[in-house]
């Protein structure tokens, strides 16, 4: 099932900005990451879907009703860009605040059973040590994380959270990940924002990618990476001077790159190819030419290579 189904949804700023004519499907139970620059759409898109903006033209459903129907609501968290918890709150009085927000009634935020899905909520959080601190005191990691649990106090069936990391130290970025994966592991759909592309990268199943207002392309991660082929690199020993051009003659198309080599007869090299088959070619021919291969495996960044190619097709260059 589809919890999240766009048609041609759009939002402008009179006139100017926001995004257009977004159709986009987001499969119950995965992680989605929506992509793309500064100023791309991201956040007018999401405010759509958790009915804070309301589209010029188009259609979408969010958990199966069309857009704004309270029933759906109240199965989505949603996490604000930009937010800030009154200082002199706990996270207690903060979660009730929210308990509120999302329609209980103020003695309901103070049963047994809401006390300890606050308890719940911020141990999924890590913040349980903290929870009669004053908020006022909080890193920033830790106020992203009160908010994820604002998000999450009402055991939402799809979380939107629009850039939820990009304060956020390693650290901080590290333990959001993680809480992410384990939301999807108790089959909490997660949508996120992001214009991190390491995200995306490690936590995402699909993504889409919005430039400019206008959505580029969107699907499973693996089949928007296909298309621009996969960097491997290698760790080689024997290696000399002459070895490249004899291994890039009986290589085919895949075209080795020398990235270092030392006197020892030490090298690293990449090269670009099409599928894992052609990787083990290359491995196969390093041994036939009496090389020692030491490591071989695909490069971390291939995303960031498909969004600069996203970006240059717009464009007709990439960006400096
Ligand atoms: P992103 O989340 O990808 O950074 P936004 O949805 O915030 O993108 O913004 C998309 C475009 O719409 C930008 O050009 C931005 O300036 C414009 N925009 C966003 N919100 C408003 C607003 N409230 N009023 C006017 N223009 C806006």
């Amino acid at each position: 099932m589809m919890i999240i189904e766009t048609d041609r949804l759009t939002k402008s700023y009179n006139g100017r900005g926001g995004c257009r004519g977004i159709t986009l499907q987001v499969p119950e139970g995965c992680i989605f990451g929506l992509l793309g620059p500064n100023g791309a759409g991201k956040s007018t898109f999401v405010k759509m879907l958790a009915g804070l903006h309301r589209p010029d033209s188009g259609r979408a459903s969010v958990l199966g009703l069309p857009l704004g129907r309270p029933e759906a609501r109240r199965q989505l968290g949603y996490l604000p860009e930009l937010f800030r918890f009154q200082d002199w709150l706990t996270p207690e009085e903060v979660l009730r605040f929210h308990g509120q927000l999302g329609g209980l009634r103020p003695q309901e935020t103070h049963s047994q059973d809401f006390r300890l899905r606050i308890r719940d909520s911020l141990e999924l959080v890590g913040l349980s040590d903290a929870a009669e601190r004053r908020v006022g005191g909080f890193s920033k990691g830790m106020q992203q994380r009160l908010g994820l649990a604002a998000a999450l106090l009402l055991d939402p069936k799809l979380v939107i959270l629009d850039e939820p990391a990009s304060a956020l130290d390693p650290i901080g970025r590290y333990e959001i990940r993680s809480l992410l994966k384990r939301l999807q592991g108790r089959g909490v759909t997660v949508f996120l924002n992001t214009h991190l592309l390491e995200d995306v990268e490690e936590l995402c199943d699909e993504a889409a990618f919005l430039y400019e207002g206008e959505l580029l392309a969107s699907g499973p991660l693996r089949e928007l990476l296909s298309g621009t082929g996969d960097n491997w690199r290698f760790r080689v020993g024997g290696w000399l001077p002459e070895t490249l051009s004899e291994l890039n003659d009986s290589s085919g198309n895949a075209l080795l790159r020398l990235i270092d080599s030392d006197e020892s007869g030490n090298a690293h090299l990449s090269a670009r190819v099409t599928d894992r088959e052609q990787a083990g070619y290359l491995c196969s021919l390093f041994i036939r030419s009496g090389l020692t291969l030491y490591e071989s495996g695909p490069e971390p960044n291939n995303l960031e290579a498909w969004f600069l190619q996203m970006v240059k097709s717009r464009q007709g260059g990439i960006p400096q």
